[in-house]
């Protein structure tokens, strides 16, 4: 290590004794050096998702082996075919993994986009391969939702992404009018309140790149649903859902 490199570390360890960092979730001080915001017992409560899922909604799909290039497919899922061609989801929404959702949504925490690269890199490599040689595209928000939370957290799960993987850029071609959140409405009222909020504007995106849309979490999958219709509407055909948390 270089003079620069020791001073460096010799400032970060000063500063750790002066302003202990404190993890976003519990609240203890943060105490290993991979994670800037949050401490190792929450990073390790994580829910990843394992095992055989549905390749459309993430639905668990018990103990049957992982075949063929189509992957599995629940019934929900081949009664009603969305237009998108896979989905993949990090963790489940709940415990540890439904927190850092919260804390991005409405605790002002996109300080933790690093962590999250740090949390992806070590525990779901197969977001890299998922998300390279694509477009990524964040679900949008209305304007002055975002301007009053001051950033969109799905455009910052993407800038994580794009930390990891290869030969993909990050392009915001959906806009969003205003709607009701979703937070609160069951099933069939997400898909009303959902219908037609969304408009595509795709200049200079070629129709047949691989699209990746990026969310924080996925419900009843309305909203994913909706933005990959309105792709589809648009001439792309390549359509791919990603989230960090399935619900
Ligand atoms: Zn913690
Ligand atoms: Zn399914």
């Amino acid at each position: 290590m270089n003079f620069s490199g020791k001073a460096k570390n010799i400032l970060s360890a000063v500063l750790d004794c002066l302003f202990p960092r404190c993890c976003t979730i519990c609240g203890k001080r943060v105490d290993v050096k991979e994670y800037c915001n949050l401490c190792s017992f929450c990073a390790a409560r994580i829910p990843w998702l394992r095992g055989p899922r549905c390749r459309l909604c993430s639905r668990s799909m018990g103990s049957v082996p992982l075949f063929g290039d189509e992957g599995l497919l629940c019934d929900k899922c081949k009664s009603s075919m969305p237009c998108f061609k896979s989905y993949m989801a990090c963790w489940s929404h709940n415990g540890i993994g439904r927190s850092i959702v919260l804390a991005l949504k409405y605790g002002s925490a996109d300080f933790l986009k690093n962590d999250i690269v740090a949390l992806l890199e070590n525990n779901c490599s197969e977001v890299c391969q998922f998300a390279s040689n694509s477009v990524l595209v964040p679900v949008p928000m209305h304007y002055f939702r975002r301007v009053g939370r001051g950033y969109n957290q799905a455009e910052v799960i993407c800038e994580a992404i794009l930390k990891i993987a290869n030969e993909s850029t990050i392009v915001s071609m959906l806009t969003s009018r205003r709607k009701k959140s979703q937070t609160k409405l069951a099933g069939r009222d997400r898909l009303l309140n959902i219908k037609n909020v969304f408009e595509c504007s795709s200049v200079g995106v070629a129709k047949n790149s691989r699209i990746v849309l990026v969310d924080d979490v996925f419900t009843t999958g309305a909203t994913a649903r909706e933005c990959c219709h309105v792709l589809h509407d648009a001439g792309f055909d390549d359509l791919h859902v990603l989230t960090l948390s399935h619900g």
